[in-house]
């Protein structure tokens, strides 16, 4: 074979080469998705019902380009099935609906434990002294490219939706977060401006929940959320799709915020809570 021929099939091998899993992904979203598919979202994530026709079928793009990207590994004797796999895809892809984003480009893999696991953690402190702990986690999100999940809480997480805690949306947002080049509670925001007002708006409610977990006072937002910005941005993201009625009321601004960043209002999707009742008087408190 002359230079010339050499060059001509090395160039076709890389197109080819370079080519193939962009069609492979173009006919995976091709095809409509599987009436049982569509069957385990309605079953396992009750707000899916009550989203809008097209929002329905972006999801499902999402969720077919999630499953056709990424791998899942049961660990501990974890089974994946399509149950595992849409439950997990449907809820992790809510947060992309509406924008531009890629879907998790550095995720590659998800790691699902059939219930709590636990982790061998290593602490040292200031003096040096290291700590050996075991901690039971119901998920965790790492840089490298890995989430973990317990498929027990991921699955009451999503059954129950008003609850306000979701293993799945909360490891995600710290996916997105991660995307920006640190995980500090600022996804990728685009401009400048946009960057300032998310700093203002979320430091101060993260100052609020910070008070209210020191001195133990009932927030909308889990007071988890005030160990880390961070954590702050995750757990508010939960409060988000889960509560957004609660939310909207008692920290405007930031719901403000939360509302231009996913692009989708949860409370299309969900009916206000009742009025709690005390005894003596009635408040318009939200739980
Ligand atoms: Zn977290």
């Amino acid at each position: 074979m002359d230079a010339l021929l050499w060059t001509t099939a090395l160039a076709a091998a890389i197109a080819l080469g370079l080519g193939l899993p962009r069609w492979r992904l173009q006919r995976a979203l091709a095809r409509p998705m599987p009436p049982a598919w569509r069957a385990i979202l309605r079953a396992n994530i009750p707000i899916y019902p009550r989203m809008a026709p097209d929002l329905q079928r972006q999801l499902h793009r999402l969720v077919q380009q999630f499953l056709h990207q990424k791998k899942f590994v049961g660990c501990a004797g974890q089974e994946i099935d399509d149950e595992v796999r849409l439950t997990i895809a449907g809820q992790a892809c809510l947060l992309l609906l509406n924008r531009p984003s890629r879907v998790f480009p550095e995720l590659h893999t998800v790691l699902v434990y059939p219930t709590a696991f636990v982790v061998p953690r290593k602490q040292v402190d200031a003096a040096g002294v290291v700590t050996e702990a075991r901690q039971d986690l119901l998920g965790e999100s790492w840089g490298d490219g890995r989430v973990v999940l317990s498929w027990d809480h991921v699955l009451r997480g999503a059954r129950d939706w008003s609850a306000g805690q979701n293993v799945v949306l909360h490891e995600f947002a710290h996916q997105l977060d991660s995307e920006s080049g640190a995980n500090n509670g600022a996804p990728y925001l685009g401009s400048r401006a946009s960057y300032q007002n998310w700093a203002a708006v979320l430091s101060r409610a993260f100052e609020r929940l910070r008070e209210d977990a020191m001195f133990q006072q009932q927030s909308v937002l889990d007071h988890y959320g005030a160990s880390s910005p961070a954590e702050f941005f995750a757990v508010a993201t939960e409060t988000f799709f889960e509560k957004p009625y609660q939310m909207a009321e008692r920290h405007p601004e930031l719901y403000e915020e939360f509302l231009k960043y996913y692009r989708v209002d949860p409370r299309d999707w969900l009916t206000p809570p009742e009025p709690v009742e005390h005894t003596g008087s009635v408040y318009g408190v939200w739980q």
